[in-house]
């Protein structure tokens, strides 16, 4: 299915304001909050809005969106998606904004995100964040890795249940919440709370399971084998989808995000998608040109150093840098020519250079300029 553009959902254009962002998500919020519209999508809608809020509402992940698209927060990994960005739409505080719109205290339920407070409310699974090093290679090329990890799964005993031998709630009949009558000066009010008897599940047991004792979820140790995809960097994030710990009444499982830490190359240096290469030539070969066997990310080539080569003198070499995460294009390397005085010399050589400063080196234009300043200044 193809993901509608973030501020197409809002409506808004790109270098809308945060506030024109703000009073946008307001507007579509109020029109399709499942609680009040009548819209036959609007869950989907409201949904939609939420995730495009919830980017072009933060600085950060507006840059990373507008740079990579939704590529950028789940493109194409296999094992989940590949997250530039790092985060989970679920953690994102909209209470600020509901509380703008609803006036404060809402009770509604958003589907685990933010504010809400019934107890049974169906909630999301906690999600899990671990560190993963990588090799400069591992990174570049792409890798399988497997990973280990604790975390609370259902007790299978009780099917997450937290017992057995249901029986609906005596104390709420099931409904999971009591009405309690309140008085106020301006008048007496019913307000409704979560059953305490049953959590706000409706439901009892005759028997807590032993297992969990009756929490419904146990720990356990699970192993998964990561598809890590060429060209990620330190500091991205691997989503794993639905691979955290279990939800709660029925919530979704949480996610797992892997973020990486790349170790260095010897030679080759990384910035984004491009990778560096300082290749040491001697004067003699820069000063009279050759053909240098030079390594890249795939393969050697051979790279022709024209005569009157100067240090950081940079090649190019189009599309040798590293795949893109999210565009699969390849970057480029740069070659930077550094080039290398002897420090060591026999007196033969010594001879040679001496017999060689003799003549004219210094006709460019750099020796130039910089010798008539000199004599000007004197
Ligand atoms: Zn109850
Ligand atoms: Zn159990």
């Amino acid at each position: 299915m193809n993901k509608r553009d973030y501020y197409e959902v809002l409506g808004v254009d790109k270098n809308a304001s945060d506030d024109e962002i703000k009073s946008a998500f307001r507007r579509l919020a109020k029109k399709y909050h499942p609680d009040v519209s009548k819209e036959p999508d609007a869950a989907e809608k409201f949904k939609e809005a939420q995730e495009a809020y919830a980017v072009l509402s933060d600085p950060n992940r507006r840059k990373q969106y507008d740079q990579f698209g939704h590529a950028a927060f789940n493109g194409g990994a296999s094992s989940g998606g590949f997250n530039g960005a790092g985060f989970d739409f679920s953690d994102f505080d909209f209470s600020d904004i509901f509380g703008d719109i609803f006036g404060g205290g809402f009770g509604f339920n958003f589907g685990g995100f933010g504010g809400g407070s019934r107890r049974n409310r169906a909630t999301k699974g906690r999600d899990h964040v671990i560190g993963m090093n990588l090799t400069f290679d591992e990174a570049v090329y792409g890798t399988t890795k497997t990973i280990k990890l604790d975390l609370m799964d259902t007790c299978d005993e009780c099917d997450g249940k937290g017992g057995k031998g249901e029986e609906k709630c005596s104390r709420c009949h099931g409904s999971g919440t009591i009405e309690a009558e309140q008085h106020t000066i301006l008048g007496t009010y019913i307000t409704k709370t979560t059953c305490p008897e049953c959590s706000g599940k409706g439901v009892t047991y005759k028997d807590t399971c032993s297992k969990c004792r009756g929490k419904g979820q146990i720990k356990k140790t699970k192993e998964y084998d990561v598809k890590i995809p060429a060209g990620v960097d330190t500091g991205n994030q691997l989503r794993m989808f639905g691979k955290g710990e279990a939800g709660l009444n029925g919530g979704p499982n949480g996610d797992i995000y892997i973020e990486f830490n790349v170790s260095n190359h010897p030679l080759f240096k990384r910035d984004e998608d491009d990778i560096y290469l300082e290749v040491p030539v001697t004067i003699t070969e820069a000063i009279l040109g050759t053909k240098k066997e030079v390594p890249t990310l795939y393969g050697n080539v051979n790279l022709v150093i024209p005569a009157g080569s100067q240090s950081e003198d940079k090649h190019r070499l189009k599309g040798k840098g590293v795949e893109n995460t999210s565009t699969r294009r390849k970057g480029d390397m740069y070659v930077i020519l550094k080039v290398i005085t002897p420090t060591k010399l026999s007196r033969e050589q010594k001879k040679l250079l001496e017999s060689l400063n003799k003549t004219d080196l210094d006709n460019s234009i750099e020796f130039k300029k910089y010798n008539e300043y000199l004599r000007k200044n004197k």
